[in-house]
């Protein structure tokens, strides 16, 4: 960076300086960070913790210098196998109701009471939101409860839910619910669990189980002392003396107060007053209320507040700062609006691809590959895996990070984007919300038919040998709505093209449930009685397929071709 980049970019917060003056350390810490430089802290020994505190640049590192704070947990699990009722249990004995007339109010997370502490829960269960939110970048989640009900063991988002939390490094504790079922068996998912690297203590292991009843309200005293417990090992600190930094869970625009968003506190106090700065919005903090209702005048570390006072709706996941003042908050707020539109535009750079990993190989910049597998069938899947966890570069690390049997989903494409992971999806496609997904968080998906073609693309990528030379586009898909059988010419699929548009040279997939049947070419594209070239989305059409007879109705026609990489 420049000294007149610099300059400009102080200018556009409102401070005028020149080459050689000295900046307080707040304005220097977000004029670069606004320029994208990961900034870190220097310690001081020689400041007061107390009255320089408010000077110290809000990042992670200085967290290891503050106070003892609450952990955030995120409760997970396979859907009935009772999240929402253990949450409500948790709320229901434990909540601190504020004694008369204490109503709960819907924040987004909600503090809990035991044993002299507190306890922050998020209030939507599962990790679709707990990944959304990290593929903002929001770390939010210092503990994650595992709910795995003991008569139903362990199921497939109960995996997925343990390779979220693994992905991100959050420590997993394991709620065995529904132990009061009769034909609970907790024996077996401790033994499932293990199989999953998840050892309970009394088997020789290291992860907390914990059995409980969210029906009978049993174990729940158990549960809430272990997250104690492991969040005293864990030795979560923030420094409350300085200014605040949250993180947005939810927001809402109300008639009468505006902009509302409901805000973690993680370091620092947030006071009633303070100029506020959250991801494109600004303002001052007017007033702020806690799970129960109740008006606060300051937040500190670990608190959820909802706050009222921004410009703008904020979005999930926004990070918000307190400023030393409001001028300050309305230029970078101005400032980043400006650069939001520009990604917008299209110059967002993608988390990760298999054409960058090439790039960046071959300039030192990338260390590790992380990947998401999906596919067809068990089998292929442990191929791949263990194809690929055998592939050793002493430079790059591989990690599969996750995998499963089905079609690419919006969450696995929601836990590539946090982990900056690609997808590698083997005789499987994404579905229209992970194709959505996928698009906007510039995720990249590889779908393959051959598992060496698969294998052989990630060791190039990984050795840096070559860029692969072609790449799939898709071009558009068409749904399969009747069936014709044409004497001499076979089925012909009558079709509606629903999104971009289909070609008769293009390659076509069938897709059903998310699994591909065939991949071949097309025999004939009509549209009414006419031979065309292409027909585009909202428009039927006649499909025939070259040596493929077999097509369904519902079955989806995925149209794509081969595109050269220019290197
Ligand atoms: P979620 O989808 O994981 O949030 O699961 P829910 O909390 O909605 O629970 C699913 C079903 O399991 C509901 O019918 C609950 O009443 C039931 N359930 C939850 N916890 C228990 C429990 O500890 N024991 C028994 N017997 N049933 C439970």
């Amino acid at each position: 960076m420049s000294g007149a980049e610099l300059i400009k970019a102080l200018i556009r917060m409102g401070i005028v300086a020149s080459l050689n003056q000295v900046l307080d350390a707040e304005s220097a810490r977000i004029a670069v960070s606004e320029m994208g430089i990961v900034v870190h802290a220097a310690t001081r020994p020689d400041t007061e913790p107390g009255e320089a505190g408010a000077e110290r640049p809000a990042d992670e590192d200085d967290e290891e210098q503050g106070l003892p704070r609450p952990p955030v947990v995120t409760v997970m699990g396979h859907v009935d196998h009772g999240k929402t009722s253990l949450l409500d249990a948790i709320r229901e004995t434990k909540v601190t109701a504020g004694e008369a007339g204490g109503i709960t109010q819907h924040i987004g997370a909600s503090t809990v009471e035991w044993q002299g502490k507190r306890i922050v829960f998020l209030d939507t269960p599962g990790h679709e939101a707990f990944t959304a939110l990290r593929a903002r970048g929001a770390r939010l989640t210092d503990i994650a409860v595992l709910v795995v009900a003991a008569d139903d063991g362990v199921m497939p988002q109960t995996v997925e839910a343990i390779n979220h939390a693994r992905a991100a490094e959050v420590p997993i504790l394991v709620a065995l619910n529904k132990i009061d079922k009769p034909n609970a068996l907790p024996d077996r998912v401790k033994k499932q669990l293990s199989e999953l690297g998840l050892t309970a203590e009394d088997w020789g292991g290291d992860t907390v189980v914990v059995p409980v009843s969210a029906k009978e309200r049993t174990g729940i005293n158990d549960l809430l002392d272990m997250i104690l417990l492991m969040a005293e090992m864990a030795e979560l600190r923030a420094d409350p003396s300085r200014r605040a930094k949250g993180i947005v869970i939810e927001t809402r625009l109300d008639r009468g107060l505006g902009p509302v968003a409901s805000v973690l506190v993680q370091t620092g106090t947030l006071r009633v007053g303070d100029p506020i700065l959250c991801g494109t919005a600004f303002g001052r903090v007017r007033a702020m209320v806690d799970d129960r209702g109740e008006r606060l005048d300051e937040a500190g570390p670990s608190t959820p507040v909802e706050v009222v006072g921004l410009d703008e709706v904020p979005e999930a996941g926004d990070v918000l700062l307190a400023l030393a003042d409001e001028k300050m908050a309305r230029e970078m707020a101005a400032n980043r609006d400006e650069r939001r539109r520009q990604a917008e535009l299209g110059e967002a750079r993608p988390t990760a691809s298999l054409d960058d990993l090439f790039k960046d190989l071959r300039e030192g910049e990338r260390k590790q590959l992380n990947l998401v597998l999906k596919a067809d069938v068990q089998g292929s899947l442990e191929a791949l895996r263990q194809s690929f966890e055998k592939l050793e570069e002493p430079e790059v690390g591989l990690s599969v990070i996750h995998t499963g049997v089905g079609g690419v989903t919006e969450s696995d494409v929601m836990l590539a984007a946090a982990s900056d992971a690609i997808i590698i999806a083997f005789n499987v496609t994404p579905d229209a919300g992970a194709r959505q997904a996928a698009e906007q968080r510039h995720v990249d998906i590889r779908t393959y038919r051959v598992i060496y073609e698969a294998i052989s693309d990630v060791t190039a990528a990984i050795k840096g040998l070559r860029a692969p030379t072609y790449r799939e586009v898709v071009l558009g898909h068409a749904e399969v709505r009747q069936l014709f059988k044409v004497p001499k010419v076979g089925t012909v699929a009558g079709c509606y093209v629903t999104d971009g548009k289909i070609a008769r040279r293009s390659k076509i997939r069938v897709v059903r449930d998310g699994v591909i049947v065939h991949e071949g070419a097309i025999a004939s594209l009509k549209h009414v009685k006419d031979d065309v070239r292409d027909i585009s989305a909202g428009f039927e059409c006649g499909i025939g397929l070259e040596n493929y007879q077999d097509i369904k109705e519902g079955d989806i026609l995925e149209a794509f071709a081969m595109e050269e990489v220019p290197r």
